[in-house]
């Protein structure tokens, strides 16, 4: 089992043994910028169903800029993004990359929201890349 970590500890997401952290992507959107206080978000998507989210969360959802439904889950003690659902990648549960503390989780498949990348933000060679939001399905990019 691997297990992603709140800031203060009291929220935790544990992923099943085995399932692969491997559809990581990058999100340079204006909305990740203000989620995270970072330039950028990164997410990794796991099947909903092999994820257990403990502790006490809150959860804020807004609208996506094509319609659909993204949902953070934060930790109430101290306010940390760590878990997400979103409309667009059914069945499957995000959890924040940087919550799991650990350099060896794959890089990014894809980065999105190139449009509002900070210039000085690099991208691994071989990630998809698109100007806006992601155009194919998170099996083969992200
Ligand atoms: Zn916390
Ligand atoms: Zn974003």
């Amino acid at each position: 089992m691997t297990t992603a970590t709140c800031h203060c500890g009291a929220v935790t997401v544990s992923v099943a043994e085995g399932v692969p952290l491997a559809l990581v992507n990058m999100c340079h959107c204006q909305a990740c910028q203000r989620r995270t206080g970072s330039p950028f978000g990164s997410i990794v998507w796991v099947p909903d169903t092999l994820a257990t989210i403990a502790g006490d969360t809150r959860s804020y959802t807004r609208p996506t800029d094509e319609g659909r439904r993204f949902t953070s889950h934060f930790c109430v003690t101290c306010g940390s993004n760590i878990a997400f659902v979103a409309e667009k990648n059914p069945g499957l549960l995000g959890i924040a990359v940087g919550a799991f503390a650990d350099p060896a989780i794959s890089p990014p498949r894809a980065s999105v929201w190139e449009d509002h990348r900070h210039p000085w933000v690099s991208v691994p060679d071989g990630a998809l890349r698109f100007p806006q939001g992601r155009t194919v399905p998170p099996s083969t990019s992200t």
